[in-house]
């Protein structure tokens, strides 16, 4: 097992995912309207959403994450009062991730914030499904779709919540502080 390097496009914030390994994370990608929003609101001139629509996370447990530089640059937003807590920088409006709560054991993390200057592939395997096919952009080829995929996907992804959830690995979270608040209070955008 291998450790993953993150960074914002300006590199001011840095991270690292510790002990990685193809499987360990799931490589998704999400066609939500949510995330579209927000990928439109935070990069309006695109280069955050694939040409369909998409943007891929690594779905880890919050202990295996650690912001190692920049915490202060970091940016929270919610699409409305009770939406996804979505990290990014304020340096340079790089996706970072997205979380839940504190007590749901999950941190999505957004690909743009892993630095391409290591074996990406080769540290988290490859995409292994999506979210949400329905909403995405006309012309999505079937192959990447992981229609045959997409139950069994969503058994793995509650399996794994509950067994980090079990094993303790909320801790420590880099995004919200022991009262189980954030640690930078969102903006919510109520659109
Ligand atoms: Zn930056
Ligand atoms: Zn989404």
């Amino acid at each position: 097992m291998s450790d993953l390097q993150l960074s914002c496009q300006c590199k001011t914030i840095t991270g690292v995912v510790r002990a990685i390994k193809p499987g360990k994370g799931m490589r998704l990608v999400c066609y939500c309207s949510d995330c579209q929003t927000f990928a439109k609101h935070l990069a309006p001139a695109g280069g955050i959403l694939n040409q369909y629509g998409g943007t891929q996370i690594l779905q880890i447990a919050p202990s295996m994450i650690e912001i190692l530089q920049g915490q202060q640059h970091l940016r929270c937003t919610r699409l409305t009062r009770k939406g996804l807590y979505r990290w990014h920088s304020a340096c340079c409006d790089t996706p970072i991730a997205n979380t839940v709560s504190r007590k749901i054991p999950f941190v999505g993390l957004a690909y743009e914030f892993i630095s391409d200057d290591q074996d990406v592939d080769g540290l988290i395997g490859p995409v292994v499904g999506t979210n949400k096919v329905e909403n995405s952009l006309p012309g999505l080829p079937d192959s990447e779709k992981f229609a045959g995929e997409s139950r069994k996907i969503k058994l793995l992804a509650i399996a794994k919540i509950i067994l980090w959830k079990l094993l303790g690995k909320s801790n420590p979270n880099p995004f919200y502080a022991n009262d189980g608040r954030a640690v930078v209070k969102p903006q919510v955008l109520e659109v």
